[in-house]
């Protein structure tokens, strides 16, 4: 899949988390040096019921981060100190979707 953040043509993998070292630890991951952004698919040992809805939530948080380097705000990602706040970026993903419907509703776009 391809986007356009900003202006940038971003691509969209789904991999399986053993194909991908970087997925070992997580679920998704953000490449800005070839604006690529990858998700992993359901593992074979995964319980979660709705594996569709994690990986929507989980591509929207890395799309946070996507917009977050096409700002100029990506460098320091691992860093502790002065890194992203992980927190933020999945209060974006998770709550952006409702926050557009009200934006909608207020018609304040
Ligand atoms: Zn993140």
């Amino acid at each position: 899949m391809k986007l356009n953040i900003l202006g940038s043509d971003w691509t969209v993998e789904y991999r399986n988390a053993d194909a991908d070292p970087l997925l070992k630890e997580d679920d998704g991951y953000t490449d800005p040096s070839v604006r690529l952004i990858v998700i992993a698919n359901k593992r074979e040992d995964c319980s979660i019921q709705d594996y569709k809805y994690m990986q929507r939530e989980n591509l929207r948080h890395e799309i946070v981060h996507a917009f977050l380097f096409e700002s100029g705000l990506g460098f320091n990602l691992e860093h502790i100190e002065f890194g992203h706040e992980e927190t933020m970026i999945d209060w974006i993903a998770i709550q952006f979707p409702k926050i557009l419907e009200v934006f909608k509703e207020a018609d304040c776009l």
